[in-house]
């Protein structure tokens, strides 16, 4: 390695369709002269491909940081690859490749000689598990979309077509759709992307596509191939409803302690009726509210096609809902005034840490207890504990974000304040953590 600052090393994933690999090739081309380590992943078959018909290899020969990497598309060397069978090629990354990606990132992720530990995954955007990858290693993944900027966003708003009844569709295909910002009055139903018609409405290349697209929301950044001068309208469109990447540009324009933000942690599923309770009890509050919903979190797993129109409405007013958030950022955000939390322990020990009061709403396991702890013995939250009627929910979080507002602010910020003591020069947590370290020590012979 050269010198004492890191160099970043960073992992390109195209899909396998030439196209998605094409554009993804110049994005490292273009990454090359920063002199970042850069291993570029792609299928076995196009890196044949592209050893017969171009010299694209000999292209990096002088950037000696970039290497390619191959792993198989799993599909027989005979599969033609053609459109007709796409939903293999999806079926064959999520079985195959997913478990060979994932040993990559674990080999990449070991310091090597000469080669810095990978920081950073630039992943197609379709690839339906590098996300969930990421996550589990803790590495900061980027979106990579090779498409439009126009196709995209039809794309991210079909939960809110089938929303407002518009999906799925049949008959007339002259239609105009009105559910897609900035494409009012032109955008016809033939103009959806095709994986929206009837054939193939809610089939499985729909549905993959459709989880990868909501998905985007969950990682750290996010590149589409286009231009300003090309797609300005709807690039605008796409940065002020792409809520992880914007929600705390979103929490930056609201004023301190207003917003409730309402996360259930990582694992716990939500049936389709509790979710309503909740966005009733959000939207009646009157407060304003960030919300994770994992797309994986709703019991049944499919978009519910009749959410009313009064929620969808005071949600555009005064609500920003993404599928993840950088929690522990959300968390220090000023505008931050209280969490609805599923008392998940690493999420009660962050929001404590934040000092921000809690309103309790234990799914599982240990939640149970926290929540008690969180309400009747530390008294920094309210505890709905084996209750989610929307009318408890309203009154709930008018309580934390209103009528106790000072009281419960006052109590959890003396907490934070201890927490930090704790990990502080001569706190407690710091000397359990040098007494660990001693112990440690003494078992190594
Ligand atoms: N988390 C996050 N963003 C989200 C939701 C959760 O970063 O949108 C993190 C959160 O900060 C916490 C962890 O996921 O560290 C959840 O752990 P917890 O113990 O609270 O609940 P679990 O997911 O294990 O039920």
């Amino acid at each position: 390695m050269e010198g004492k600052v890191p160099i970043p090393h960073v992992l390109i994933f195209p899909f396998s369709f030439q196209g998605h690999m094409n554009s993804m090739l110049k994005l490292a081309e273009l990454l090359c002269p920063a002199h970042f380590y850069i291993t570029f992943l792609y299928s076995d078959h196009n890196h044949k491909r592209l050893l017969r018909f171009t010299d694209a290899e000999a292209r990096f020969r002088r950037w000696p940081k970039f290497h390619f990497e191959t792993i198989t598309d799993g599909l027989p060397a005979d599969d033609p690859r053609s459109v007709e069978r796409i939903f293999e090629m999806f079926d064959a990354s999520e079985s195959i490749i997913r478990a060979l990606f994932r040993d990559l990132v674990i080999s990449l992720s070991r310091p090597q000689q000469e080669i810095p530990p990978l920081s950073c995954i630039i992943a197609d955007g379709i690839i339906p598990f590098a996300i969930d990858v990421a996550d589990e290693f803790k590495i900061p993944i980027i979106s990579f979309r090779t498409v439009s900027a126009c196709s995209f966003w039809a794309y991210f708003c079909i939960p809110k077509l089938i929303a407002a009844g518009e999906l799925p569709f049949q008959g007339d295909m002259d239609v105009l759709i009105k559910g897609v910002p900035g494409m009012e009055g032109f955008l016809r139903r033939r103009d959806l992307p095709s994986f929206c018609r009837a054939a193939e409405f809610n089939g499985p290349v729909f549905q993959s596509l459709l989880r990868s697209t909501l998905d985007t929301t969950r990682a750290s950044g996010f590149i589409l191939n286009s231009f300003e001068d090309l797609e300005g309208p709807i690039l605008s469109e796409i940065r002020s409803h792409l809520p992880n990447l914007n929600c705390t540009t979103w929490l930056d324009s609201r004023p301190s302690n207003s917003v409730v933000y309402v996360s259930f942690g990582s694992v716990a599923l939500v049936g389709r009726e509790t979710l309503l309770e909740f966005w009733y009890g959000l939207v009646r509050s009157g407060t304003h509210f960030l919300w994770v919903v994992r797309p994986d979190s709703i019991t049944g797993g499919e978009i519910d096609p009749e959410i009313p129109g009064e929620l969808l409405e005071a949600t555009k007013e005064r609500g920003c809902i993404v599928g993840w958030s950088p929690q522990e950022e959300v968390l220090a955000h000023p505008a931050v005034g209280g969490f609805l939390t599923h008392s998940g322990w690493n999420s009660t020990l962050e929001s404590i840490f934040a000092g921000v009061p809690m309103i309790c709403w234990p799914c599982l396991a240990d939640q149970q207890t926290n929540s008690r702890f969180v309400c009747e013995v530390w008294r920094v939250g309210v505890d709905m504990k084996d209750t989610c009627d929307r009318g408890t929910v309203e009154r709930m979080v008018r309580d934390v974000m209103k009528r106790r507002k000072e009281e419960l602010m006052g109590s959890v910020q003396k907490l934070a304040k201890l927490a930090r003591i704790s990990i502080g020069e001569g706190g407690s947590s710091r000397s359990n953590l040098d007494r660990l370290i001693q112990d440690i020590r003494s078992m190594t012979p």
